[in-house]
């Protein structure tokens, strides 16, 4: 499949269209359109190389819902015509043991799992290409259902943003009577704060802009707590179970570690540039743990796209055209937003102007389709 994608050749370069042939569908495989493509904070840091890991070019987009265009021998769970979805992996060894859980992120196997884009977890030179692109090979078992009742805007954002924060929730087994605090109220957070609530729980949003406080109401936050504010924080000291910190830099954890109870988990999903200091007293004294969680499993991500679609859970999204992106990371890094910005991808498609502007570039790895029946 001949794509038009749009990403980056250094750090230091604006994106911009790029052209490579995705290769032919092969057994167990499925080819999509894609229409539509979710804005991750995590394509602005792999662009700009923030993790020291960038394998360039650099092609982001890990929220990506399409149309299959073509089914490869032995696919069973698609046809051509349907909508599917894609989200932050696009492959595993599908045989270790994390990969028999349904945790195909922590996979042990040669090259760990193959991440939608930029490769394998453990960078080995490979490339994979995301879905800034007009076109995806995917194996079938890394592809999503899109329950109906989503627009295709609404579905992309809980590929990411939706079982990122999810994953931690039902791995701490989250639910009636508990207590979630979600820290960072951007695209991820957003979507914590309405899964928390549909798994039973009381959510306290945390923030620093208290002029946010109407939005997070809206979307069913019970408590709002400016996190400057001392007195609404030891209003609530010692009160939550766990916490969901979607804040994707390094910052000050100290200040939250007052909220939490004896016994309870702060989990970090999105910053993986460290903290400076911890106080680690705070944590002894009450058992508190800081612990991490990466993106969510291929079930954990149709688990919660079924769940948003029962609970009428909608991301907040702003539709962009592909050639705003970079107006859109502007935004990302300089105006702590709380909506997830969403590709129309037929604004690339369309678009003859970067058609004939494309570098070529070359083509992208997807693995081997290992462990199928
Ligand atoms: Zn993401
Ligand atoms: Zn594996």
């Amino acid at each position: 499949m001949e794509v038009i994608g749009y990403g980056t050749q250094d750090a230091s370069i604006d994106l911009g269209p790029l052209k490579f042939t995705r290769e032919p569908v092969r057994a167990g495989e499925i080819a999509i359109q894609i229409t539509h493509c979710g804005v991750c904070h995590s394509d602005l840091h792999q662009a700009r190389d923030d993790w020291e890991n960038t394998v360039y070019p650099c092609i982001p987009g890990h929220e990506i819902i399409g149309e299959v265009i073509e089914v490869g021998e032995g696919v069973s769970r698609f046809k051509v015509g349907d909508r599917a979805g894609v989200g932050c992996m696009v492959n595993s060894c599908q045989q270790c043991d994390q990969c028999d859980v349904g945790d195909e992120q922590y996979c042990t196997g040669p090259k760990s799992c193959t991440l939608t884009y930029n490769g394998p977890k453990k960078p080995d030179g490979t490339n994979s290409y995301g879905g800034y692109s007009t076109g995806i090979v995917v194996r079938e078992e890394f592809a999503l259902t899109i329950p109906e009742k989503f627009t295709s805007e609404h579905a992309a954002p809980i590929l990411c943003a939706g079982v990122t924060t999810y994953a931690p929730m039902k791995y701490f087994g989250l639910g009636d009577g508990h207590t979630l605090a979600v820290a960072g109220l951007g695209g991820l957070g957003h979507m914590a704060v309405q899964i928390g609530k549909a798994l039973g729980a009381k959510v306290i949003a945390l923030t620093t802009s208290p002029e946010k406080a109407d939005a997070l109401k809206e979307i069913g936050a019970d408590e709002i707590v400016d996190v400057n504010d001392d007195d609404a924080m030891e209003k609530h000291a010692m009160s939550v179970d766990l916490m969901v910190n979607t804040i994707p830099y390094a910052h000050d954890i100290n200040p939250y570690l007052q909220l939490m109870k004896a016994k309870s988990q702060i989990c970090v999903v999105g910053n993986f540039l460290g903290f400076e200091e911890l106080d680690t007293a705070t944590m002894v004294f009450n058992h508190v743990g800081i612990t991490g969680s990466l993106i969510g499993g291929v079930a954990a991500t149709q688990e919660v796209l079924d769940l948003c679609a029962e609970h009428d859970i909608r991301a907040v999204t702003k539709s962009i055209r592909m050639d705003e992106i970079g107006e859109a990371f502007q935004r990302m890094l300089d105006e702590n937003i709380e909506f997830r910005h969403v590709i129309d991808m037929a604004s690339l498609r369309d678009d003859d102007d970067a058609a004939a502007k494309a570098v070529q570039v070359d083509n992208p790895v997807r693995g081997e389709v290992v462990g199928r029946a």
